[in-house]
């Protein structure tokens, strides 16, 4: 393969990202061989350290709850499934899209939502703490283990994908992939459909969790009609199904019938549209990657369902509210003395500070938590907080 002919060239619709074309890495690099660039930024997104850490961070319930539930890496996984379908089907890059998806939630603290809701609080006097922006800094900055730069070095089109959501004051600080928040233009195609991927895989994968997890019922979940649709379907079709069975036979469908809508909606928006190039995706006012309006509705309704009867249980909010006074207490704790820091993340703080000042120093900390796997950070609150281990080694 030349470094002018993609190979997928023949497959690639004439808006899709060409690797062949892309805009760039910020430390240019040769070409590389039997890969092309996407399939590199994939490559180099799954063998760094961060990819490894989401093994251990929760996803809705904290990782040594139980071993099916899933994990921040399973997620990540079933997206990249999802996404991969989608991108094939409608002639789009499968690399790009597969690396958007392995590196979309890297920048997640320990104890999911929780720990963001947290890390950003205590953030708040020093520019806070999104985790978009936090998956950005980790593959332009905070991986360290290439020679020639700090980072991962990958394309522009990975990094646009990966800053899937940002402030405006945030924008205005991040360069070229800030850049399309203030002209207010789409990210590529292969972004939109890695973002939609997303919601579709934690959607359905919820509902089983939360089933297994017992916080919620099918009858419940009979209430929502995305739910009841497929449920109708497969009792129809196989009467005596065991609970497992039924309720794994319902979430493939309904990720189906979401993934269908999907890609049958955006290809009549891209039709619409009359696009002849990438930027003419940039250039849209709105996403041509989409549900209908009638799945959006649905949609919406599973949410706000999710929302009132798993992740506001009782039993959900008493483990997040932990997981939160865990992220605070650290938190404060190295703000007050760095040197119970480790010597690699103190010497980061000072790094940091050397540019920033007393801003620098609590990025430096919210990097180091932001990093911490679930049972690391709950290992170091021990080690710092509980007098049982008062001892040089800890
Ligand atoms: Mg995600």
């Amino acid at each position: 393969m030349s470094n002018t002919q993609s190979s997928y060239n023949g497959r690639l619709v004439a808006y899709a990202c060409n690797d062949t074309q892309s805009i760039g890495r910020r430390f240019t690099e040769t070409f590389p061989t039997y890969r092309n660039e996407y399939q590199r930024d994939r490559d180099r997104i799954i063998h760094c350290a961060a990819f490894r850490r989401l093994e251990y961070k929760t996803q809705v319930f904290v990782n040594h709850e139980g071993d099916l539930f899933r994990t921040r890496l399973t997620h990540t996984l079933e997206v990249a499934q999802i996404a991969r379908s989608i991108a094939r089907e409608l002639g789009l890059h499968e690399d790009l899209t597969e690396a958007i998806a392995l590196a979309h939630d890297l920048g997640h603290t320990p104890f999911g939502h929780a720990g963001q809701t947290a890390l950003n609080h205590c953030m708040k006097k020093f520019g806070g703490f999104e985790h978009n922006i936090q998956s950005l800094r980790i593959i332009d900055k905070l991986e360290q283990k290439y020679a020639d730069f700090n980072g991962l070095n990958l394309t522009f089109e990975t990094r646009e994908g990966v800053l899937k959501h940002c402030a405006i004051k945030n924008a205005k600080k991040l360069g070229d992939v800030g850049q399309r928040f203030l002209t207010k233009q789409q990210p590529s195609l292969e972004a939109q459909l890695t973002d939609l991927s997303d919601e579709t895989a934690y959607n359905n994968h919820d509902i089983d969790d939360g089933i297994r997890y017992g916080l919620i019922t099918v009858d419940e979940l009979l209430t929502v009609e995305l739910y009841r649709e497929q449920h109708n379907i497969v009792t129809k079709q196989y009467a005596n199904l065991d609970s497992k069975k039924l309720n794994h036979e319902i979430i493939r469908r309904m990720i189906s019938a979401m993934v269908v809508d999907l890609i049958d909606t955006s290809q009549k928006n891209i039709a619409d549209a009359n696009l002849t190039s990438t930027q003419d995706v940039r250039n849209q006012k709105q996403r041509l990657m989409s549900f209908s309006a009638s799945m959006n509705d649905k949609k919406l309704e599973l949410k706000k369902f999710l929302r009132n009867n798993l992740y506001q249980h009782y039993r959900v909010h008493r483990m997040t509210k932990k997981a939160s006074y865990v992220i605070d207490a650290l938190f404060n704790a190295f703000l007050d003395d760095l040197k119970i820091l480790p010597t690699e993340a103190v010497q980061h703080c000072h790094t940091l500070k050397d540019k920033h000042g007393d801003t620098g120093i609590a990025r430096g900390i919210s990097d180091y938590i932001a990093g911490m796997t679930d049972r690391y950070a709950i290992v170091e609150y021990e080690r710092i907080f509980n007098p049982r281990q008062l001892s040089f080694s800890s």
